[in-house]
């Protein structure tokens, strides 16, 4: 019995076209993140009798977990400027975006009565800066389409027949669908369901997959025991600086090192810096929109009986943590505030080093890089060594800043995917299992 549904008038209007395939055709969609629901839509559409498998006794927990932070959904920038967010974008992954690109996203977001606003930065979030109604009506929607779903069933791997294998409650269930999507996440916050032991499972397979790594994730350094004690307060209105890239925005200090927007920016050449050669030196603004040359005006006046804090204080209006940074870069280079001239505190406000020693460890990642090879693909999203199976989201080998583009690329691929299975199954072609 179809549940009512608080906006069935927008239902049908903005879900792009996809053709229906004859009777009797079964998905299995495994993973039940933003990837794997949209495709579990689109087959459903197209007359596919669909069963969600997830490994979690919920779905879409990471999808959630993004409404904390208001569910940056996409980004109103114009789409060759969205595209070029994504370092050496793979073809397929371009095409995918096109068809579904982040105006499409917005509409549909809008259909399940989640409509968005475009924020001051260019970030589109739903109107709620949440997840969680978007989900429910989600949930409802597939549940009238005829979508099943079954929980706490870990799907891992293929049985002796090539069927896939699930485990769930200790037993053993197998699966012979005639057309299979993949959407099982990268290996970020594994607590929420996708903890990458899929890439065991189809790396056996001898399916080509760059390794996981951390992503729009945080970095450490050995702080003083002073900074220490500043973990949770943020740096507000710097720029930081590395290889050549300045990113304005905000830090965190954390017990460890530093996160936050400006460091999830630069999160992916700091990675393979530190990768190669064991530490790097990120570089911190702290008054980005003063000049040079008026702070060292300002700092090179006299400061009669006032301490060197107070002046600076008043000087710079730098927050405490701010200046024990200012403080720290001093030590860092081997002196003191005290024994520097105003120009070169100046200097020193103006470019602090950092030197990060390590990334934070992956499973506190916003997202992770790496994932199965656009090689290992065709142009819908299918595996070319195992006919039938298709794949999506976040497991693949793609990676992007924040700012919407990760979930947007997650949603194009999903749709993506479940066209080149309706294709697949509309030319009847039977599934090679693994
Ligand atoms: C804190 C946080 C905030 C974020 N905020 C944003 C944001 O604002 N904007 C944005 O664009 N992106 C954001 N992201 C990233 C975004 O949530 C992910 O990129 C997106 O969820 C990926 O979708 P997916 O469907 O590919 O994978 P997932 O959402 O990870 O879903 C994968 C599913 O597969 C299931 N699964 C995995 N392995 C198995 C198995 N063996 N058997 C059965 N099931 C399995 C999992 O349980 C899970 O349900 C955020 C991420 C985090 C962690």
């Amino acid at each position: 019995m179809p549940v009512k549904l608080p906006y069935e008038s927008a239902l049908t209007v903005t879900f792009p076209d996809v053709d229906t395939v004859s009777e009797g055709k079964t998905a299995v969609v495994v993973g039940g993140g933003p990837a794997g629901l949209i495709a579990a839509e689109a087959l459903a559409r197209a007359g596919v009798d669909v069963t969600v498998y997830d490994q979690m006794p919920s779905l879409g927990r990471k999808f959630l977990m993004a409404g904390r932070g208001g569910l940056n959904l996409t980004h109103s920038e114009e789409l060759p400027q969205f595209l070029a967010r994504y370092p050496d974008i793979a073809p397929v992954l371009k095409s995918a975006i096109e068809a579904f690109p982040p105006g499409a996203l917005r509409a549909w977001a809008d259909s399940m009565g989640a409509a968005t606003f475009v924020g001051s930065s260019g970030r589109v979030f739903p109107e709620l800066l949440k997840t969680s109604p978007l989900l429910r009506t989600w949930l409802l929607r597939l549940g009238n389409l005829g979508v099943k779903v079954k929980l706490r069933h870990r799907w891992a791997g293929f049985d002796g027949d090539g069927n896939l294998h699930f485990v769930a409650d200790g037993k053993d269930v197998s699966v012979v669908p005639d057309v299979i999507v993949l959407a099982l996440g990268g290996g970020s916050w594994a607590k929420l369901g996708s903890d990458g032991k899929w890439v065991d499972v189809l790396g056996a397979q001898k399916i080509a997959i760059s390794p996981l790594l951390p992503t729009n994730c945080g970095f450490t350094t050995a702080w003083s025991d002073v900074l220490r004690g500043f973990a949770g307060q943020p740096l507000k209105r710097i720029s930081l600086t590395f290889a050549g890239r300045t990113v304005r925005g905000e830090a965190m200090i954390t017990e460890r090192g530093l996160e936050g927007g400006a460091v999830y920016a630069l999160s992916s050449p700091l990675r393979d810096a530190i990768t190669k050669h064991g530490d790097t030196t990120l570089t911190i603004d702290l008054l980005p929109d003063v000049a040079l040359a008026k702070l060292a005006e300002r700092l090179s006046a006299p400061r009669g009986k006032q301490s060197l804090s107070n002046f600076l204080r008043k000087a710079t209006h730098l927050s405490p943590v701010a200046l024990s940074l200012v403080h720290e870069g001093a030590l860092a280079k081997g002196t003191t505030l005290a024994k520097l001239q105003g120009k070169d505190i100046a200097a020193l406000i103006k470019a602090v080093p950092v030197k990060l020693n390590g990334v934070a460890p992956i499973e506190t990642a916003i997202s992770t890089a790496g994932g199965i090879r656009f090689s290992e693909l065709d142009e819908g999203f299918m595996l070319k060594r195992a006919p039938g199976i298709f794949v999506a989201g976040e497991m693949l080998d793609w990676e992007a800043p924040t700012g919407g583009y990760l979930l947007q690329a997650t949603f194009a691929t999903g749709l993506a995917a479940a066209k080149g299975a309706i294709q697949f199954l509309r030319y009847s072609v039977p599934v090679k299992k693994g």
